[in-house]
């Protein structure tokens, strides 16, 4: 079985509890240590076996490998690559059944990862994913005061359009947030525009 690692815990020392989302699936699962154990990283793709545990309701972790990618040293890709993880780990805190679309994304990313600037790449992500959920605003209507936006669109958490005036932040040039909501391309913002996309990014899914 395959899947991308969300969350691990530590617990009697060396043992993990990890949380990982295949295809269909959020499992939780127990590893227990051993000194020739693959170590095992929140982001990682990993091949797997679940063990039935006959004394515990939680099922064991075996024959753990990675799955390398091609952006695994690349310190500054794979640290935002963590980040979409842990968010989407947050985001998924519920959910035990899944449509394989997040799986497929996460696989997808890690395959464009190499040869893209890696927070274009996943805010062009998260706009595919809030567009699958229905969370996706292209009608630029203001979410604290229900009117319609004219000019520039400010963005809130989840990247809920809003009126500058209504959340007090500065907006985005409306055809550049017109571009990334329909054709999920960030190509018409500029890094600064980026980097402030991905703070808002960073306050949750
Ligand atoms: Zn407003």
């Amino acid at each position: 079985m395959r899947g991308f690692v969300l969350h691990t815990v530590r617990v009697r020392d060396e043992d993990l509890i990890v949380r990982i989302l295949t295809k269909n699936e959020v499992l939780t699962l127990y590893r227990f240590y051993g000194a020739r154990h693959s170590y095992i990283n929140v982001g990682y793709h990993i091949d797997f076996v679940i063990e039935e545990s006959p004394k515990t309701t939680i099922k064991r972790l075996r024959n753990v490998t990675q799955l390398p990618f091609s952006f695994l040293f690349d310190l500054e890709k794979m640290l935002d690559f963590k980040i979409f993880i842990s968010l989407l780990n947050s985001h998924l805190s519920d959910v035990t059944k899944i449509d394989d679309f997040y799986y497929n994304l996460l696989i997808e990313i890690t395959n464009e990862m190499k040869n893209r600037d890696s927070k274009r790449l996943l805010i062009e992500s998260y706009v595919k994913l809030l567009e699958k959920e229905g969370r996706l605003h292209k009608e630029f209507e203001c979410f604290l005061c229900e009117q319609k936006i004219n000019g520039n669109i400010a963005l809130a958490r989840a990247f809920l359009p809003a009126h500058e005036r209504c959340i007090y932040e500065d907006g985005f040039e409306r055809e550049k947030i017109k571009e990334l909501f329909e054709n999920k391309k960030t190509i018409l913002l500029s890094d600064d525009e980026i980097d402030r996309l991905w703070k808002i990014f960073n306050l949750g899914m």
